[in-house]
């Protein structure tokens, strides 16, 4: 019966016209039921044979007595569901079983009127009639399901043959009038031969037509670009996009307006380019006592955004759940969909981001595969600390996951807060992937340059994913940030960490006056605010309909705090980005203060 079970599920045909294959398999499984009887249990039907298949067997009996016809009609019914069984694959041979089952019909109906009394007993305390009925309904259903295969058979034929038309117009110029019945058309599509049948049945298998991936239609623009666009449009100040447009430190871009120069325009290596790997690696030694091999442990990619996709396609198999931290960063969100992976969120304490290990813990199944950390994070600014981060590391060292850690932030750092990587705890190198990158510390968003720092073990798979993707960062911005790296030391950084601490003081203050209460992030550089008690100004709708409201009041975007929950949540927040120009930044204030 297994062997039947596989033999349907394997077939194309069952999914494609099931009930037609369904009807085959009946019959099959009723002709091997006779089949089957007849040949075990033959003392028990004795003349009904001869009743039931009259013509094709009667004549054995004197020649083989009872026992040797019955075994052969046994066989022969076998052989008929042999036949159809055959017809999953060839359809000439399940006619012939088929035709079988109409043969041995119209012979039990010649039969019966010249039967001899005695030639219908009842054997094994099977009376005579009833037996002949049992056997004729059986033989009438077979009938019944022969013609209906028969029917199926060549509405599919000429389905088959009207898309072959489209492979072979000039041979099949009109099906219409190439197959006047229907019996013709089958007989066509046989002649169509193996090669066009294969051509065919792909066209019929592809049958969806144009049109988009079951996940496309379901994918929202990020608030973000959208609320970037409206604040254009309105000619706003735009505090929704981290776009980040502090000034460039001069050693970067003079060293990639060098490189242009010097001819560094062609591809690099997939992993980067030498100098820029070291200068990574010395800098994550420096700053991490993280000891990385830059030949073989680092990727450059495009941004922090590439590196995290790339490490997805590397790690990751459709159907794995991975935890994020709510709020949490919808790219990070996007990427795992994407990939038919599946983002898991597991809440942070509202307000003070306080991780719950028991949460975590709660959230795994047997398809969780990694949870990602973002430290310092967006949108909250929540830096995450040792004590949480090694409670981190003993919950994947147990359940033995990955830690995609995102530390793009990781020089945006306020008052004590100290940044740690998940990679330098102990014990946690091999399975932690590090994700940063250069957008935000040289303020060049738009340059693409980031990387992943990894064990050598799943460095490869990640190369050869951001090969696919990106091919290499651009050549010139790797030369520039290879030289900011190499030249910028701790007081740039410190520097750095001032300067937006300063702007973080400034919003910090204009959000509070505006009325609203901001939850002063540690790092980072994003507040998320609440607008709770401002719906009089703001109005009581969504969070997106209030910072449409806030754009068109004071002229500052700012992002929907929805964006980084789950639905339903986040609705009375606002995210503002402190990433600005002072003077930039000063005037949001102002018109922030307005609000009230
Ligand atoms: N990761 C986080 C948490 C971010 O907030 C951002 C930008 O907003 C990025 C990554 C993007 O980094 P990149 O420009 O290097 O792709």
């Amino acid at each position: 019966m297994n062997f039947f079970i596989k033999a349907l599920a394997g077939s194309g045909l069952l999914k494609k016209n099931l009930d037609y294959s369904m009807m085959r398999a009946s019959m099959v499984v009723i002709f091997l039921f006779f089949g089957y009887q007849k040949w075990f249990n033959y003392e028990a039907q004795t003349l009904i044979p001869f009743i039931s298949n009259g013509p094709l067997l009667s004549w054995m009996y004197p020649v083989f007595g009872i026992k040797g016809a019955t075994y052969f009609l046994g066989v022969a019914e076998w052989l008929f569901g042999a036949l159809l069984f055959a017809g999953f694959w060839n359809k000439k041979l399940g006619i012939l079983g088929a035709l079988g089952s109409v043969v041995s019909f119209i012979g039990t109906l010649t039969i019966i009127p010249f039967m001899p009394d005695g030639w219908a007993p009842s054997a094994g305390g099977f009376p005579a009639m009833q037996g002949n009925v049992a056997f004729l309904a059986k033989d009438l259903v077979l009938l019944a399901a022969s013609f209906y295969l028969l029917k199926q058979d060549v509405a599919r034929a000429s389905l088959l043959a009207e898309k072959s038309d489209r492979f072979w117009p000039d041979k099949h110029p009109d099906p219409s009038k190439a197959y006047p019945r229907l019996i013709d058309v089958r007989w066509k599509h046989f002649r169509v031969g193996m090669e066009g049948k294969a051509m065919v049945q792909s066209e019929v298998a592809k049958g969806r037509g144009l049109g988009l991936s079951e996940l496309a239609p379901r994918v929202v623009q990020s608030e973000i670009r959208a609320m970037t666009m409206e604040s254009d449009r309105v000619g706003g100040v735009n505090l929704a996009q981290g776009v980040c447009d502090t000034e460039v430190p001069a050693v970067v871009a003079e060293a990639a307006i060098a490189a242009i120069h010097d001819g560094h325009n062609i591809y690099t290596r997939l992993d980067g380019i030498a100098r820029l790997r070291r200068a990574i690696a010395e800098k994550t030694e420096r700053m991490q006592g993280l000891v990385v091999d830059p030949d073989r442990e680092v990727v450059v990619a495009s941004g922090a955004t590439g590196a995290f996709h790339a490490v997805a396609m590397a790690l990751f198999d459709p159907g794995d759940e991975v935890l994020l931290f709510e709020p949490f960063y919808g790219y990070h969100v996007g990427t795992l969909r994407s990939l038919r992976a599946v983002p898991v969120a597991v809440e942070l304490e509202m307000g003070t981001w306080a991780l719950d290990l028991e949460r975590v813990r709660a959230a795994i199944t047997p398809k969780t595969r990694a949870m990602v950390v973002n430290t310092p994070s967006n949108p909250a600014g929540k830096v995450f600390t040792r004590e949480e981060l090694e409670g981190l590391a003993e919950i994947a060292r147990e359940r033995d996951l990955f830690i995609l850690t995102d530390e793009i932030y990781e020089h945006f750092l306020y008052g004590d807060a100290k940044h740690i990587s998940p990679a330098a705890l102990d014990g946690m190198r091999e399975r932690t992937i590090v994700m940063s990158g250069y957008s935000k510390t040289f303020s060049v968003t738009g340059w693409r340059i980031g990387y992943v720092i990894a064990d050598a073990k799943w460095i490869g798979a990640i190369g050869y994913f951001h090969d696919l993707l990106y091919v290499c960062a651009p050549t010139p911005f790797q030369h520039g940030v290879a030289t900011g790296i190499e030249k910028l030391g701790r007081t740039f950084y410190a520097g750095l960490a001032m300067d937006h601490e300063t702007k973080r003081e400034m919003l910090v203050a204009a959000l509070r006056d505006a009325g609203m209460t901001p939850y002063v992030p540690d790092g980072s550089y994003y507040i998320l605010a609440s607008t709770a008690g401002l719906e009089h100004v703001l109005g009581d709708g969504t969070a997106a309909q209030r910072s449409r409201t806030l754009l068109a009041k004071t002229g500052v975007a700012a992002v929907a705090g929805s964006a980084f929950f789950r639905a339903g949540k986040g609705e009375d927040l606002l995210r503002f980005c402190f990433a600005k120009k002072d003077e930039d930044l000063a005037d949001a204030c102002q018109r922030l203060r307005e609000l009230r």
